[in-house]
């Protein structure tokens, strides 16, 4: 029905999001992979610190691109000022599969959900007391479903 589901999904915030989810969502597909943003990657664990939310974004991006999948973003939590608190990005092929609703068979069976009950997913909070935005909870295991590596990534510039 979306093709949402296929992208790192990015929530524009209600009030005041400057540039809007599509553009963002450019951005990131457009963004050039540092050997940096790859070192960072790689030292993504629990308690990780970044350097904003947009940082969470570039090395959230280059840690999937890497590891060959996608993450969706699954909730976005905000303070009473409206800053974001924390976010929950999930792999693509989290959750369950989305119910049906059509009562033929046939359609049902030709239909695949990408929900695989994947159970890889990130939890990044900035406690309003805090300067950076930190990893809390890091489930990188995958399951039920295979890792995309592109070749292409690992290949010298
Ligand atoms: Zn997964």
């Amino acid at each position: 029905m979306s093709n949402s589901e296929n992208s790192i999904e990015i929530k524009a915030s209600t009030s005041k999001s400057a540039i809007s989810k599509k553009t963002r969502q450019k951005a990131l597909n457009e963004l050039q992979i540092s050997e940096n943003l790859k070192k960072q990657a790689d030292e993504l664990t629990v308690e990780y610190k970044f350097e904003d939310w947009n940082h969470v974004d570039q090395v959230l991006y280059a840690y999937a691109k890497i590891k060959g999948f996608v993450w969706r973003l699954q909730n976005t939590y905000y303070r009473v000022d409206k800053s974001i608190s924390k976010k929950v990005f999930e792999c693509q092929h989290a959750g369950k599969p989305k119910p049906h609703k059509s009562n033929d068979p046939d359609k049902i069976r030709a239909t695949k959900s990408i929900r695989v009950e994947c159970t890889c997913y990130i939890n990044i909070c900035w406690p309003k007391n805090d300067s950076n935005p930190r990893v809390t909870t890091f489930e990188s295991q995958h399951k039920n479903h295979d890792l995309n590596i592109t070749t292409a990534i690992f290949a010298p510039s």
